[in-house]
């Protein structure tokens, strides 16, 4: 079994953002020569996920608003805003997950016509965020 990895760098202008790295992942996966295996794509940071979705500007708006909706930034109720303004961007994190595991087969990323990859931002603007994208296989 043969194992492949880059480290994506990218740079985020707002606090809440989607950035859409599927053909950063696919370009991967096709440096790595391995045709069959898995993909995992990992944002090792603790204020942002890896979701999966179409690439709809209307529908990129409609998820940050609920993102928003839903984290609730800047609320008194977090405990973690005592020390920090950012508890919002942690509990999405956690609850969206920092990682998203695809196939590869044939030398392609197994995934549907509108499912690309994003990078959620929910704590930016960030100079430097990461995205480890690891890929496994033959
Ligand atoms: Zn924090």
């Amino acid at each position: 079994m043969k194992v492949y990895y880059e480290v994506l760098k990218l740079n985020t202008t707002s606090r809440f953002q989607l950035l859409d790295i599927t053909g950063d992942v696919e370009n991967t996966v096709k440096r790595s020569s391995i045709r069959n295996g898995i993909v995992v794509v990992h944002a090792p940071h603790a204020t942002a996920s890896i979701i999966v979705n179409e690439h709809e500007p209307g529908l990129l708006e409609d998820i940050l608003e609920k993102v928003k909706e839903f984290t609730e930034p800047g609320s008194s109720k977090w405990r973690h805003n005592r020390i920090d303004d950012n508890a919002h961007a942690h509990i999405g994190s956690a609850l969206f997950g920092s990682t998203r595991i695809f196939p590869v087969v044939n030398g392609r990323v197994v995934r549907g016509t509108w499912q690309n990859i994003f990078f959620l931002e929910m704590d930016g603007p960030r100079s430097v965020r990461e995205i480890t994208v690891l890929v496994m296989g033959e």
